[in-house]
């Protein structure tokens, strides 16, 4: 029997977490580790940073072009985070899923809600908390040596990071990122048994079939 045929549908992978707890580095180990996973570049209002690029980090536009793409239904949601826009662009997201790939979205719990209104069953959602509020200055700190934050900015980001992880509890699953590779592993354990899940394995009942028949 062919198991090429076993289909499966691609599911939408969300990593949310308070800006400092290690979520890029788990996406990006993720996305070396996964062949068939897609992440979602989404489109920013927000100035550029140092060493970030246009089309993959994000896709740095204006306010009127972000209108312009809410209304032309573009986004598949958007949020206002910190002073700025951002939203997940609609049409790269299905064509992945359309191919069977998983999508990993790196959106905050706002996105999150709403793409949990319009696709509950093909979302999986994984919250990162730092493992102390210590560390988590400590990281913010060392991360404002480089993008030359004041230390106005940094304290406006202790405060969201507190408002953002308040919203923990509407996530699947919770990583504590006490240690990098360790965090990693969880997150690929989490992927790999959503894979599995049966109502994503869409070609199954045929195969069973084909198994009963022969017997
Ligand atoms: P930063 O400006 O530090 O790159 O991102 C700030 C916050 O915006 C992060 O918490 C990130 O998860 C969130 N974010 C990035 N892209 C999107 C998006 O497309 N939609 C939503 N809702 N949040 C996003």
């Amino acid at each position: 029997m062919d198991l090429s045929n076993l289909k499966r549908r691609g599911l939408m992978f969300v990593l949310s977490s308070p800006s400092g707890a290690g979520k890029t580095t788990i996406t990006r180990a993720l996305l070396e580790r996964n062949e068939e996973l897609r992440v979602s570049v989404s489109a920013t209002t927000r100035t550029k940073r140092e060493g970030e690029k246009n089309g993959k980090d994000y896709f740095f536009i204006d306010i009127p072009t972000f209108n312009q793409m809410i209304e032309g239904d573009e986004m598949l949601e958007y949020a206002r985070v910190f002073d700025n826009y951002y939203g997940t662009p609609r049409q790269p997201v299905e064509e992945a899923l359309s191919q069977g790939k998983d999508v990993i979205f790196d959106i905050d719990w706002q996105g999150t809600q709403q793409l949990a209104e319009m696709a509950r069953d093909d979302l999986v959602t994984v919250f990162i908390l730092p493992p102390s509020h210590e560390e988590l200055e400590k990281r913010l700190r060392n991360r404002a040596l480089d993008t030359k934050e004041t230390e106005e900015q940094i304290l406006g980001r202790m405060e969201k990071a507190s408002s953002e992880m308040s919203h923990y509890s509407e996530y699947d699953y919770v990583i504590i990122n006490k240690d990098i590779e360790t965090s990693i592993e969880k997150a690929q354990t989490i992927l790999d048994a959503e894979r599995m899940k049966r109502h994503r394995l869409t070609g199954t009942s045929t195969f069973v079939r084909g198994l009963m028949g022969g017997l």
